[in-house]
């Protein structure tokens, strides 16, 4: 059982954003660099991992939910061997049904801190969107922005970071825990 936690966004974070709206295949699935070493430093370290990612092409019908399971699937292999996730969580519902687990609101997160006892003020939620600020703030986790930051306008997140793996050293050095020098995935 895990005694620490942490939130990631998918697109953006753990692999590279869709350049049409959705990743809609697992051929489609592209890891960003460093994420199977981001993930690797966390789960060396023992914290449960949480993916929430909105995916509104479920309700816009571009993305059946077989497709996403397979491209979530496909996650799970890539960075097998670095990580297995705790959970996903998906909002696939539309921009316009104003549903209460759509990032920016905090839904995700509060389900999974009801499901798995996430302590959500001692948890980080790595985004690379203004609106996963946005929800870290509403949920009360700590923040961290991946990405330009120049993006972020009024939403400032507690810290910024290149990649996973410096979103992970943050997390590891605020919570007290040591860096190793390697970043490397065990064999
Ligand atoms: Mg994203
Ligand atoms: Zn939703």
């Amino acid at each position: 059982m895990s005694l620490r936690f942490v939130f990631l966004d998918r697109d953006g974070v753990l692999n590279r954003s869709p350049v049409k709206r959705y990743v809609a295949t697992p051929e489609e699935l592209e890891l960003l660099p460093g994420t199977r070493e981001g993930l690797s430093l966390l789960s060396a370290h023992g914290y449960g991992i949480v993916i929430v990612t909105n995916q509104q092409g479920v309700a816009l019908g571009q993305l059946s939910s077989e497709a996403l399971a397979a491209v979530h699937d496909e996650l799970r292999r890539q960075v097998s061997g670095a990580a297995t996730f705790l959970d996903i969580l998906v909002c696939p519902h539309s921009e316009f049904e104003g549903c209460p687990c759509r990032k920016p609101r905090p839904g995700m997160l509060l389900e999974a801190a009801r499901r798995h006892a996430i302590p959500l003020a001692r948890t980080f939620f790595v985004g690379d969107n203004p609106t996963d600020v946005a929800a870290g703030h509403a949920a009360g986790t700590r923040t961290i922005y991946v990405g330009e930051s120049g993006a972020l306008a009024e939403q400032a997140p507690d810290f910024l970071a290149e990649d996973l793996i410096a979103a992970a050293r943050i997390i590891l050095r605020e919570d007290g825990l040591s860096v190793g020098t390697t970043t490397s995935a065990c064999p």
